[in-house]
C-alpha cells in the first residue's frame, strides 16, 4: 500500500490520514464544495473535489470516487465509517478496478448488512439471537408471533441503519399502521422497504465488541463497549470496559461475537454489536443485533485500555499483513469514555443545528485526547452528520476517568454553534450514570431537555473575559 484514498469527511477522514502518515502511506483526500477549507483537505497530499455539497454528488458517489482515485494513481480506498463504508457494492468496484479495500471481503459486508440474514447466519453458529419473525410473515403471523412473545415488539428495517425504520408496536391494533410505516420509511432511506419483527427488549443494555480478523483466518476480540447512552437510539457516550457486568457473561459476550466474526470469515476491523438484560448477573441474557463491518465511531475507548491503534491496523491488514498478535497478547488496562460532541441543541431533543465557529479552546491534559476536524472558522455544513469532535478521556479506574471528565468538559468552550457539550456536562454528574446503571431508554426518561442545562455548569471562562481576550489576540 503506497497511496491511500480517503473516501470520507470529518473527523475519521482525520483520523485515517494520520494513520496512513505515521505509516509513510500517502494520502488522498476527496471534498465536496462545502468541505473545500476542511482540515482533512489541508491534511492529506493530495485532495480531489467531487462536485456539489450533497452526499449523493459527493461521498455516495461511487464513479466520482474511482476516478479521484484513478486519477491520483492511489492503489487503496479506506471508506471510513458511514457514506458507503458498509456498502457490498462499493467494496466489489474497488477491487474490481485492482485496488485494496481496507474492509472485509464484499460478501460479508453484504450478508451481515442484511439483518434478516445475518441473524440466521450467526445462529448457526450458536449465537443468541432476539426472538423474531422474519420478513414476509403474513399481519396474521405477526400478530400471533408478538402474541406468543408478548407486546411490545419491534418492527426493524431488514437494511437499516441509524435507528431508521423501527417502530415500537405496543398493541395487537396498532401492528398495521407501524407496519406501513416502518416499511415506507425503510423504503425511503435505504431503497428496500423489507422489514421484520422481533421481540423488544424493555430496558436493554446496548454492549458490543470490537473484533479483528487477517488473512490467514484468525480472529480476536479487543473487549467490549457500553453504549447505552443513546438518543433517537443513536450512541452519544460510550466507555470500556462496561461498568457492572460479570466476569462470566463478559467472557460469553466476547466469545459469541468472535463466533459471529467466523461465520462470515470475517477480515479486518469489525463490531458485533449485542443488547443485554441486567448484565451484573452471570446468567442473564443477551442477544446478537448487528454486525458493523466498518471501524466505528467509537472505536477509541477501545484503543484507550488496549493500547492498539485500530486504524493503523486496518491498513497493515488491509495490505495483507497477519495480526502481529494472538488473543493472550491483548490486555486491558483502566477506563475510558468517550463523549460525541454534535452540533445539535440538547434542550430541544437534541435537534441537528448548523452555524460557523467563532472560537473554540479545549482541554488537554493527562489523559485527554480529542479526535476532531473542526476548528475556530469552520463552518458546520447542514448536508451530513453533525459530528464536530470526539472528547475521549482516560483513567486508571472509573472513578478517575470521570472525575477527569467532569474536569475538562467544563473547561471545553465552543463558540458560534450550539452543541450536546451542556448535556455531557450534566450527566457525568448524575448518579444513575456515575453507578453504570443507565439503558437505552434511560436519556429519553431521565433528560427532558431540561432548563438550566447550559448554565449550571461550566465554561470556565466568562464571557467577557473570552471576548476582551479574543480582542486581544486580534489586535
Ligand atoms: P440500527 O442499525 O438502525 O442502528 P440496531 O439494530 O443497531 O439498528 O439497533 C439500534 C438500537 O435500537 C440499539 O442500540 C437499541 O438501543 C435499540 N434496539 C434494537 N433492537 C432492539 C430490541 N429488540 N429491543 C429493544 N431495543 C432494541
Amino acid at each position: 500500500m503506497k497511496k491511500l484514498l480517503i473516501a470520507n469527511r470529518g473527523e475519521i477522514a482525520v483520523r485515517v490520514i494520520r494513520a496512513a502518515r505515521e505509516l509513510g502511506i500517502g494520502t488522498v483526500a476527496v471534498y465536496s464544495p462545502a468541505d473545500a477549507g476542511s482540515l482533512h483537505v489541508r491534511l492529506a497530499d493530495q485532495a480531489v473535489a467531487l462536485g456539489a455539497s450533497g452526499a449523493k454528488e459527493s461521498y455516495l458517489n461511487i464513479p466520482k470516487l474511482l476516478n479521484a482515485a484513478r486519477e491520483t494513481g492511489a492503489d487503496a480506498v479506506h471508506p471510513g465509517y458511514g457514506f458507503l463504508a458498509e456498502n457490498a457494492g462499493f467494496a466489489r468496484a474497488v477491487l474490481d478496478d485492482g485496488l485494496i479495500f481496507v474492509g472485509p471481503r464484499p460478501e460479508a459486508i453484504a450478508l451481515m448488512g442484511a439483518k434478516d440474514q445475518a441473524r440466521a447466519r450467526v445462529k448457526e453458529w450458536n449465537v443468541p439471537i432476539v426472538p423474531g419473525i422474519e420478513p414476509g410473515a403474513s399481519l396474521d403471523d405477526l400478530q400471533s408471533f408478538a402474541q406468543s412473545v408478548g407486546y411490545p415488539v419491534l418492527l426493524k428495517a431488514a437494511f437499516g441503519g441509524s435507528g431508521r425504520g423501527m417502530r415500537v408496536v405496543r398493541s395487537p391494533d396498532e401492528m398495521e399502521a407501524r407496519l406501513s410505516e416502518a416499511q415506507r420509511e425503510a423504503a425511503a432511506a435505504f431503497s428496500d422497504g423489507t422489514v421484520f419483527l422481533e421481540k423488544y427488549i424493555e430496558r436493554p443494555r446496548h454492549i458490543e465488541v470490537q473484533i479483528f480478523g487477517d488473512h490467514t483466518g484468525q480472529i480476536v476480540h479487543f473487549g467490549e463497549r457500553e453504549c447505552s447512552l443513546q438518543r433517537r437510539h443513536q450512541k452519544l457516550v460510550e466507555e470500556a470496559p462496561a461498568p457492572n457486568l460479570h466476569p462470566k457473561l463478559r467472557e460469553r459476550v466476547w466469545q459469541a461475537a468472535v463466533s459471529a466474526a467466523q461465520s462470515v470469515e470475517y477480515i479486518g476491523a469489525g463490531t458485533v454489536e449485542f443488547i443485554v438484560q441486567g448484565g451484573a448477573g452471570a446468567d442473564d441474557k443477551f442477544y446478537f443485533l448487528e454486525m458493523n463491518t466498518r471501524i466505528q465511531v467509537e472505536h477509541p475507548v477501545t484503543e484507550e485500555i488496549t493500547g492498539v491503534d485500530l486504524v493503523k491496523l486496518q491498513l497493515q491488514v488491509a495490505a495483507g499483513k497477519p495480526l502481529p498478535f494472538t488473543q493472550e497478547d491483548i490486555s486491558f488496562r483502566g477506563h475510558s469514555l468517550e463523549f460525541r460532541i454534535y452540533a445539535e441543541k440538547p434542550a430541544e431533543d437534541f435537534r441537528p443545528t448548523t452555524g460557523t465557529i467563532r472560537y473554540l479552546s479545549r482541554p488537554f491534559g493527562p489523559g485527554i485526547r480529542e479526535d476532531g476536524w473542526v476548528e475556530a472558522g469552520t463552518a458546520i455544513p447542514p448536508y451530513y452528520d453533525s459530528l464536530l469532535a470526539k472528547f475521549i478521556v482516560r483513567g486508571a479506574t472509573r472513578p478517575e476517568a470521570l472525575a477527569r471528565a467532569q474536569a475538562a468538559l467544563d473547561e471545553y468552550l465552543v463558540e458560534g454553534v450550539d452543541t450536546t457539550l451542556p448535556f455531557h456536562r450534566w450527566v457525568v454528574r448524575q448518579s444513575d450514570f456515575q453507578r453504570g446503571a443507565v439503558d437505552t431508554g434511560w436519556i429519553e426518561r431521565s433528560y427532558g431537555g431540561q432548563a438550566p442545562v447550559g448554565d449550571m455548569v461550566g465554561p470556565l471562562l466568562l464571557p467577557q473575559a473570552r471576548s476582551d481576550q479574543a480582542d486581544h489576540l486580534h489586535k
